[in-house]
């Protein structure tokens, strides 16, 4: 396969080979990326990419579905066991299409959503202003207590009686901290609303048995695919018996035509992985770094929003540090630690220059790191962050980011040849 890139594209065949090296050589601080497993990957590059499979196992409108059908099932039924859920639709091309899909099988347009709001760490497909989900919903944001990082559910409760939405959102991507989807269930509940709760970040967590699980809770459970769980790029919904239907139409024909199907049976792969020992013990350390990694950064004066972390996800409030999050986030891009800048909670600043630096732990610790790596790079951003403008240090920190990922190779995906 790659000799074949190789002869026929030499230059996208070189891109592909810096890109694995700047993977391989730099420290994915970025919490909603990973690295999938081999297995995964030669799933996601297979003969299933060149083949139409409109409609579900058993009702498609192309024939020669022997082996997609087979593919689609085993995917849906490994889901619903991990998930505990009724149904699952594997085919949602990410996670926006899969939110829009779960809103539009469950509200018409014009009706009113209630989503977490962008700056206080919800998602754009919640209904933020810059996204379609607002235009074609009357859109209403709750947010977080910006004292203590919390959701105040009276309040939240309060909103919900006077806007009366169809659907409250619950769940978020920047948020370090369990949710309690219960309560957001019950608050829905009461006044007469769906519950659609977003994992994307937290569902390798969730079927870890490390973070409560809002399927009993919600009338439809949205995640991505590619984050915390470890699949390839996609979406997924999963829900209730008496929801089956109308998801599945809302995805198709409502919403996509052909499913991705290489992608479905590299996701089949992950949910296969994640149902392991394996998996539990990957999910457990990424907590554990996460916490040792705040820890440390509080042990250099960095400021913590709620001051810690429960999940894979860290925010820091750069405000005592006199540094935007863009400036630091290049910095340490610059040294090879990548992560992404991010507003704070209660910060007025705009989302394009925030306060805020964003890190987690998925992909470090599916490299093999531990606490003492945590230890070690907590000192490297503070290293950066003292200084900021001395590119000397800058690159000297750089060097060390490339030992240490020496010592922890990425899952290799394919042999990536020297150039001769
Ligand atoms: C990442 C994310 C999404 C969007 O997933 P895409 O695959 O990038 O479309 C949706 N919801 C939440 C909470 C997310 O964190």
């Amino acid at each position: 396969m790659i000799t074949a890139l190789e002869q026929y594209d030499p230059q996208i065949y070189e891109l592909l080979r810096q890109e694995a090296t700047r993977q391989s050589g730099s420290i994915r601080l970025i919490p909603s990326e990973n690295y999938v497993s081999k297995a995964v990957m030669a799933a996601t590059g297979s003969c299933l990419t060149n083949k139409y499979a409109e409609g579900y196992p058993g009702k498609r409108y192309y024939e020669g579905q022997q082996v997609t059908d087979l593919v689609e099932s085993l995917a849906r039924d490994r889901a619903k066991k991990i998930f505990k859920a009724d149904h699952a639709n594997v085919q949602p091309h990410s996670g926006a299409v899969a939110n829009l899909a779960a809103y539009s099988a469950l509200a018409s347009p014009g009706e009113t959503i209630m989503g977490l709001s962008l700056p206080h760490g919800g998602h754009l497909s919640h209904g933020w202003t810059v996204s379609y989900t607002s235009k074609i919903y009357n859109s209403v944001s709750y947010e977080v207590d910006t004292e203590t990082g919390q959701f105040d559910f009276n309040k939240i409760l309060e909103l919900a009686k006077k806007h009366k939405p169809k659907i409250i959102i619950s769940g978020a991507s920047a948020y370090p901290r369990k949710i309690d989807f219960k309560k957001f269930g019950e608050i829905a509940k009461s006044v007469g609303a769906y519950h659609v709760s977003d994992i994307a970040h937290i569902s390798g967590l969730v079927v870890a048995g490390l973070h409560q699980n809002p399927m009993p809770y919600a009338d439809i459970v949205s995640t991505t695919t590619h984050k915390t769980l470890r699949g390839p790029r996609g979406g997924m919904l999963l829900c209730k018996e008496e929801c089956a239907a109308s998801v599945d139409k809302a995805v198709f024909p409502g919403l996509q035509g052909g499913p991705h199907m290489h992608t479905i049976s590299a996701l089949a792969v992950a949910l296969k992985e994640a149902d392991t020992p394996e998996f539990i013990a990957y999910a457990k350390q990424v907590i554990k770094n996460a916490k040792t990694l705040a820890e440390s950064l509080m042990g250099y004066g960095f400021k913590l929003f709620t001051g810690g972390t429960d999940n894979h996800l860290i925010l820091i409030d750069l405000r005592n540090k006199n540094i935007s999050g863009k400036k630091l986030a290049k910095a340490l891009d610059r040294a090879g630690i990548v992560g992404n800048y991010n507003t704070i909670p209660g910060d007025p600043a705009k989302p394009f220059n925030p306060n805020g630096y964003r890190i987690g732990t998925p992909a470090v610790t599916t490299r093999g790191m531990k606490q003492e790596q945590m230890k070690k790079i907590a000192e490297m951003i503070n290293t950066v962050t003292e200084n900021i403008d001395n590119e000397d240090v800058v690159a000297k920190v750089g060097r060390e980011v490339l030992l240490l990922c020496s010592e922890f190779p990425v899952p290799e995906h394919f042999i990536i040849p020297n150039k001769h």
